[in-house]
């Protein structure tokens, strides 16, 4: 008899993003597809592999949610459930443990999704920190003020630099934390705390791991521009980075350890950090998931030819990766970047001139145009969504650095202005 294909539990991933349904695809994997609340999916037009569609609000109905999902379970066995959506890693990691199937476990879980539990863990293991100050309500921001400035005032659980501010001054801190709880309130939901950290001083880089029983094998490195703020839009994102072999042994030693010190120890992760001083890495954040909504799967697949999506999505479901266990970076066979389209101004989008042509480009894998005209994009820090993302593959990093200069130049946001920018409701 035929046994039947397993299935995985894939929960808020937004069905336009297409690396993670491909994977599934190829490692022969059925998906039960768990649609944001915000986006409508037919059941007549479903992403690959995607065999059912299960309607969840893990936001407004959490036990509802593991409730529907345990009876899923019941009714007829998946293998795992998954998401890339940071905010439902959690929920997810909650789910599996429920339900005995593969996972992190809710207590690392928390670790890499509350950036205050994170900071507090990874200083105890001994790692880079900067001084921080968590806050639980806004009006304790004075505690920050001793802190070295600047700072960078972020939510604790926040995702895609949402609210994150810089405050050059202490006499500037307690504005900066009014106003990014109230606009993290707005773009969040809620808020229940924030954290405060000394700005860490040099480039930014994000490494993309895959973890099977404790043992964290890392498979790139890549540059992710030096952005300055007060506000931090995602931009650049090159690999692999070109970096002396002591700072790569550093990243590796730092990354490896901090999967450790949050209890880490199966899945993927995607982690940000900044080389302070050029060369010593503080982490950001890691994440417990496959990072970028899948183009950390862009990103792993061209530099190391490794199929990221395919293998993380087998571990999620039991299925063992298999990768073998080494020490340092796999050797790249290629370079693979991702461009995020700034606004470049604000208003109503009129016209976005230079993305066409890309489609046909030999380089480019996907454009994911998330912006059209019509689209009104409001001034920062008011946070409308990247206009597009642009996926591209080439020999080496030199020929990403040039690409990447060529759609600087050949992509413009023409705007019209718009009577009011303000906030409906
Ligand atoms: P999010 O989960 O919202 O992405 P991050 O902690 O990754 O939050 O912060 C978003 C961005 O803000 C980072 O990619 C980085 O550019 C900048 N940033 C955050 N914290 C610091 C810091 N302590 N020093 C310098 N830059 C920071
Ligand atoms: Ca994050
Ligand atoms: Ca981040
Ligand atoms: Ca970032």
């Amino acid at each position: 008899t035929d046994s039947p294909r397993p299935t995985l539990v894939l929960v808020y991933q937004r069905a336009s993003l297409p690396w993670v349904f491909e994977g599934a695809e190829r490692a022969g994997i059925d998906l039960v597809l768990v649609p944001r609340p915000d986006e409508a999916v037919s059941e007549d037009r479903l992403p690959p592999a995607v065999v059912e569609l299960l309607r969840l609000d893990i936001e407004a109905d959490r036990a509802g949610a593991l409730d529907a999902l345990r009876r899923r379970y019941e009714q007829n066995a998946f293998q795992g459930v998954v998401t890339l959506f940071d905010p439902a890693v959690p929920f997810v990691a909650e789910a599996a443990e429920l339900l005995g199937l593969p996972g992190i476990g809710r207590d690392a879980a928390l670790g890499a999704q509350d950036k205050r539990v994170m900071r507090e863990r990874l200083a105890a293991a001994g790692l880079n920190v900067p001084g921080f100050v968590r806050l639980d309500r806004p009006a304790d921001w004075a505690e920050a003020a001793r802190l070295t400035f600047p700072v960078v005032v972020k939510p604790a659980h926040g995702f895609s630099s949402l609210g994150v501010t810089k405050a050059d001054t202490p006499q500037s801190l307690k504005s900066v934390v009014d106003e990014v709880w109230r606009t993290s309130e707005g773009k969040l939901g809620q808020v229940d705390g924030l954290v405060v950290e000394e700005y860490l001083d040099g480039p930014e880089f994000a490494v993309e791991s895959l973890a099977q029983d404790g043992a964290v094998r890392i498979l790139t490195i890549g540059y992710k521009g030096d952005p300055q703020g007060p506000h931090f839009e995602e931009g650049v994102y090159r690999a692999p980075a070109a970096l002396p072999e002591a700072v790569r042994d550093a990243v590796l030693r730092e990354v490896t350890a901090a999967h450790k010190a949050l209890g880490i120890t199966d899945g993927p992760t995607h982690t940000e950090l900044r080389l302070r001083g050029g060369t010593t890495p503080y982490l950001l954040e890691m994440g417990a998931r496959i990072g970028g909504s899948g183009v950390s799967h862009h990103v792993v697949s061209g530099v190391t030819g490794i199929d990221f999506a395919a293998q993380a999505l087998r571990l999620a479901a039991g299925l063992g990766a298999g990768l073998p266990v080494s020490d340092g970076l796999p050797a790249p066979v290629g370079a693979a970047a991702n461009y995020i389209v700034p606004c470049g101004g604000h208003g109503r989008v009129t016209a976005i001139h230079g993305l066409d042509a890309l489609r046909d480009d030999p380089r480019v894998d996907h454009v994911v145009q998330m912006l059209f005209p019509g689209d009104v994009v409001r001034p920062y820090p008011d946070f409308t969504g990247y206009p597009a993302f642009v996926l591209s593959r080439h020999e080496d990093l030199a020929e990403t650095e040039e690409f990447h200069r060529f759609l600087e130049r050949s992509i413009r946001i023409e705007y019209a202005e718009v009577a009011d920018h303000g906030h409906e409701g």
